[in-house]
């Protein structure tokens, strides 16, 4: 062997070509003192929280069926919001009557039912419909509140646009099978009470027209304007009844709409 042997390295070997790592740069607020990025970040809120106050203010001035905490105001068109202000009126009476007294239904409150009335037939709530945007034929002896309310509005944007659309006429009377009846579903012996027992429900036989014409709902299968009429008239009882059973429900209403304020929401 010859030569120096090569001298012994102790410690890390070195590494000349490996960059050397920075330290991590320090987190800047954005370049803005502290003071002045809470500041940006407060003024973000605020116009946060203004635009919001600006979007309840806009909705504030819309009429009471397009805002979401708005009353039923039965003398206006159909909003986004009105079924539901009228399906809150079943439990309101207080607000119902409200309702009645804001719009131009002459109506007369009820008279409470008896006490020796078994409770399932009691009508607590209850107006006598003098008269309406359309006339009865036969004055309705009594109905809940609810459902005057329901009808007030039913009659104005549901029948009446669907009369002049499909036979050309204004309807001007309704005819009907009546509302209060103390008796159970199908007139049954057992069974679930009917809407019928608390005067929750009318059973809607028919129209007449200003030009005389008269549409029974046994028209029903008629295929023509008829027909037309009263499946619109049935659709756009929907949306305001809870109930509404027809001709296309069974035989048993082959002859009218029942259209009730009750708990089961049902549309056939
Ligand atoms: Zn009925």
């Amino acid at each position: 062997m010859t030569g120096t042997p090569p001298k012994p390295v102790f410690g890390p070997p070195h590494r000349a070509s490996e960059p050397r790592r920075k330290p991590p740069a320090k987190k800047r607020w954005s370049g803005l003192p502290l003071a002045a990025h809470i500041a940006a970040r407060g003024s973000i809120l605020m116009l946060g929280i203004l635009g919001v106050i600006a979007v309840i203010l806009h909705i504030d001035r819309l009429p009471e069926g397009d805002k979401p905490w708005g009353e039923a105001r039965l003398d206006e068109g159909i909003g986004t919001f009105t079924y539901a202000h009228i399906a809150a009126l079943r439990d309101d009476p207080t607000a119902c009557f409200a309702a009645l007294d804001g719009s131009e239904m002459d109506f007369t409150p009820a008279e409470p039912s008896a006490q020796t009335v078994r409770a399932e037939c009691r009508v607590d709530s209850g107006v006598r419909i003098n008269r309406s945007n359309i006339g009865y034929a036969v004055q309705p002896e009594v109905a809940s509140c609810a459902l005057a309310a329901a009808l007030y509005v039913w009659e104005r944007e549901v029948v009446r646009p669907a009369a002049l659309e499909h036979l050309g006429s204004e309807a001007v009377e309704i005819i009907h099978y009546g509302t209060y009846n103390c008796r159970r579903v199908n007139n049954s012996a057992r069974g679930r009470w009917s809407e019928h027992a608390g005067a929750n429900a009318i059973d809607i036989a028919g129209f007449r027209l200003a030009d005389g014409r008269q549409v029974p709902v046994t028209d029903w299968d008629s295929d023509d304007a008829r027909s037309a009429f009263l499946e619109e008239v049935r659709d756009g009882s929907c949306p305001l009844f809870r109930g509404v059973l027809g001709p296309d429900y069974n035989a048993a209403h082959h002859d009218h709409f029942h259209l009730d304020m009750g708990r089961w929401t049902i549309c056939s």
